[in-house]
């Protein structure tokens, strides 16, 4: 937690994020390669949840798959469903348990009035880019969620909406915390307001 609140795009090496958006399966994100890179900064100040979306840009998340490659370990399979290689695409978004926590997700976001449409490959990778009032919560969310499946995944235990949920608390606790400090609550209210009844 803490830290800058300011996009780092000038001190970061952006040649990093712009070989991978052009080399990877989704060069068409290349326009909007300087604001997936910013969406961190804008919508969260926890670290570790800004690291770890680094290490996708980047793509140096160490998934079974590129574990298998360096030898580390014996198969590259899948930790949740042990049927296919384990590759960051098929660990956030193709695979069944990843795709049974998304949907939950999904549905307990719309009953919270939290506009969202189908999640994607793309939104759960590089996040929702659009002008709703939901921006900022959604797109934490997004983050905090890809962050909790890799922990599962960490952890070898499939990843459920009720810890989730705790995570969450967590995370709204401290936000709030250091909104009282700098003196910016309302911002913090106006963010997680539609979930925080039930937090
Ligand atoms: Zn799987």
């Amino acid at each position: 937690m803490g830290g800058s609140t300011v996009c780092p795009k000038k001190t970061l090496n952006v040649s990093t994020l712009s070989d991978f958006v052009k080399f990877s399966r989704f060069p068409n994100l290349w326009l909007i390669g300087k604001k997936i890179y910013c969406l961190p900064f804008t919508v969260t100040v926890e670290t570790k949840i800004r690291e770890f979306q680094y290490k996708i840009l980047n793509d140096i998340v160490y998934t079974n798959d590129k574990l298998f490659r360096f030898k580390i370990i014996e198969s590259p399979l899948c930790t949740f469903c042990q049927k296919e290689d384990e590759s960051l695409e098929h660990l956030l978004f193709h695979c069944t348990i990843t795709k049974n926590f998304w949907l939950a997700f999904s549905t307990w976001i719309s009953k919270q009035n939290i506009s969202i449409e189908t999640l994607t490959l793309i939104n759960i990778l590089f996040g929702v880019f659009n002008d709703n009032e939901d921006f900022a919560i959604l797109n934490h969310l997004i983050l905090i969620a890809k962050y909790f499946i890799y922990k599962c995944k960490l952890n070898k235990i499939k990843p459920t909406l009720r810890v989730f949920f705790e995570k969450i608390k967590l995370v709204c606790h401290i936000e709030r915390k250091i909104a009282k400090r700098n003196d910016r609550l309302h911002k913090h209210y106006e963010k997680w307001g539609k979930i925080l009844p039930l937090l």
